[in-house]
């Protein structure tokens, strides 16, 4: 049921990466839990159980809400978080420290041209396509 659920889901309109993630997150919690009862676990499956839920109503919630700002900020913020923890082993935090002089050095600032928001590039990686992550309109500059 769930898989029917994520077909008619998937590729619509205000679906986006933490809303694919909750339901992800769901249908994983889904699956453990089948262990959980097969083994007699019946607290740990009750709990599970209840978060799967509140994973889901959150996804419906998003989905179909119309406030898209709102909604477009909790992801912003959950790609910042999710973008920390791929930050950490990543070569560029060692390169580039946590010095905010450093840092202002060694990248580049643009402006969206859709949406003026300000993107931070790193330098040096000559002509790229910049893709805004707040309104995903793409656009060529000099790193
Ligand atoms: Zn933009």
């Amino acid at each position: 049921m769930l898989q029917k659920l994520m077909q008619f889901m998937f590729g619509r309109r205000g679906n986006d990466e933490l809303n694919i993630c909750l339901i992800v997150a769901a249908l994983i919690l889904g699956f453990v839990n089948i262990f959980f009862r097969v083994f007699g676990l019946y607290l740990v499956y009750r709990v599970v159980y209840l978060v799967q839920l509140i994973l889901i109503v959150m996804f419906f919630a998003r989905f179909l809400s119309k406030n898209i700002p709102a909604r477009q900020k909790e992801n912003d913020a959950f790609l910042r978080f999710t973008g920390k923890f791929k930050k950490s082993n990543n070569d560029y935090n060692t390169v580039y420290s946590n010095d905010p002089v450093k840092k202002s050095k060694n990248y580049k600032y643009f402006k969206c041209p859709n949406c003026s928001a300000k993107l931070r590039v790193p330098k040096g990686k000559g002509k790229i396509t910049i893709t805004c992550p707040k309104c995903r309109t793409s656009f060529k500059g000099r790193s």
